[in-house]
């Protein structure tokens, strides 16, 4: 088969690779329906997070399962599933208190840009859907392997409830789930921070009430505004830089809480800084498992549409394009089809 491998900065390459097959007895092998292109992935191939090796690339997928090897039992050839980015057994301590992605096994997945894909640890990674779904569910289905799944735990982490005032820091697609999934949990109030005009329009169709185009001290000075001087109760922090965390932590009301969800680079805290703002701060790799039923429902039951943060369509080998889009920002998120 042809997948989808990064030599260097900027040179992915849509190529020659081993089929993936059965390699241990708790994986399985998916044919992959949609996957996509990563925010965290611009890191690699800008040359920001190096690379030593030609590297697969992919982490986010769903699709039809196409076999399983002998000690998997939940999923079975035929079905259509979706997983986590970050594979988990789903029963050792971590993953019993509801962080799969700290599993005690857990890989991360790689190599999703891809016709086929080999998972491991079948029985505690995916989640099967009720049936072979819609042409029409993919791209929804799609996002809750990481994307939603990333923008939802950011809302949990940053202890969004019914009634809050919700600010979300970034504007990229796990920002703008990050909006969806605050209306979800009851936000009363949802400001977006964005200066794209077409990002705004979708944060607004997610749920945002407010936009604020300014960043760093004006953008917290704008959101204190909004508060009436006091903070939000809960920010989103989806970007990971040493301004947009700051910009989280200033804007939240002494007593709320930051969810950071964007992989940090160059952030450093200043823990007497830090102290005296009362913020709580909560975050990390998303684990997606522990909501997939529920991101499963909410999409198959149409309640929610995550899959518009999708502005580009590729078939799969024009992949390099779809990078370059995202780099450009001329793309919220790439969709790629096999
Ligand atoms: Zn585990």
């Amino acid at each position: 088969m042809r997948g989808t491998v990064l030599h260097g900065p900027r040179d992915i390459r849509f190529e020659g690779r081993q089929t993936p097959k059965i390699v241990k007895p708790t994986d399985a092998v998916i044919r992959v329906a949609v996957t996509c292109v990563c925010g965290s992935d611009l890191w690699p191939y800008r040359g920001v997070a190096p690379i030593n090796e030609p590297a697969p690339m992919g982490h986010e997928y769903c699709g039809m399962v196409e076999e399983v090897g002998s000690a998997v039992h939940s999923v079975k050839p035929g079905q259509f599933v979706v997983g986590s980015f970050a594979t988990s057994d789903n029963t050792c301590p971590h993953c019993q208190y509801g962080y799969q992605s700290s599993c005690m096994q857990r890989e991360f997945m790689t190599g999703a840009q891809a016709p086929v894909l080999r998972v491991p640890h079948a029985d505690g990674t995916l989640v099967p859907t009720l049936g072979i779904p819609p042409a029409d569910l993919l791209p929804s289905l799609l996002t809750i392997s990481d994307v939603l799944g990333t923008g939802w735990f950011a809302a949990d982490a940053a202890g969004v409830k019914p009634g809050s005032t919700v600010a979300v820091v970034g504007d990229g697609a796990v920002g703008l789930l990050g909006v969806l999934s605050a209306k979800q949990k009851g936000a009363g109030r949802i400001i977006a921070m964005s200066r794209h005009e077409a990002r705004q329009k979708l944060a607004r169709e997610f749920g945002a009430t407010d936009i604020v185009a300014e960043r760093g001290d004006e953008g917290v000075a704008r959101i204190r505004d909004l508060t009436k001087g006091v903070g939000a109760d809960a920010v989103l922090e989806c970007v990971g830089t040493q301004e947009s965390m700051w910009q989280a932590i200033r804007a939240t009301r002494p007593g709320g809480g930051v969810g950071y969800v964007g992989v940090p680079h160059g952030v450093a805290l200043d823990g007497q800084q830090l102290f005296f703002t009362h913020v709580r701060l909560h975050g990390g790799p998303a684990p997606v498992r522990r909501y997939l039923p529920e991101l499963i429902d909410l999409v198959w039951s149409r309640k929610i549409d995550p899959g518009k943060v999708f502005d580009l369509t590729l078939p799969l080998d024009q992949v390099a394009d779809g990078y370059r889009a995202m780099d450009e920002r001329r793309a919220i998120k790439t969709l790629l089809r096999p």
